[in-house]
């Protein structure tokens, strides 16, 4: 748990060494992940990046590409999960409205627990 905020003091070569190292073990859970709940959705999105930031897990752009934090791979599957969904229902609602939750929800049904689980543990912005 701390791991994720460690990272933030550890230096800057080391952070960059550790995103290229698991940058594509990022990409292939996120890319196995969106595959497994856009059965569900079956949205349509574009491109998916991985990138290194500090203060983002992910978001979505209007065009309909994705992004997402690299470190998202040290978080519990649950939350990393709620993260994929969260962006993913973006593509259909560019809000944060109760149909936006509402088509989470269908996926996640206690993202309740799991927002609130991100906010105490960990750096929570997502947009
Ligand atoms: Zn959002």
């Amino acid at each position: 748990m701390d791991y994720v905020k460690g990272l933030k003091i550890k230096p800057r070569a080391e952070v960059i060494k550790e995103f290229i190292e698991n940058k594509e073990k990022a990409r292939e859970l996120i890319n196995e992940r969106l595959k497994f709940f856009n059965k569900f959705y079956d949205f349509n999105f574009k491109k998916i990046s991985v990138k290194k930031q500090n203060s983002r897990w992910g978001s979505c752009s209007r065009k309909g590409n994705l992004n997402f934090n690299y470190k998202i791979l040290f978080l519990p599957k649950n939350i990393a999960d709620y993260i994929i969904v969260h962006e993913l229902c973006h593509l259909k609602e560019f809000n944060h409205s109760p149909r936006f939750w509402a088509l989470v929800a269908k996926t996640i049904p206690d993202y309740k627990k799991i927002r609130l689980s991100l906010k105490k543990e960990f750096n929570d912005k997502i947009f």
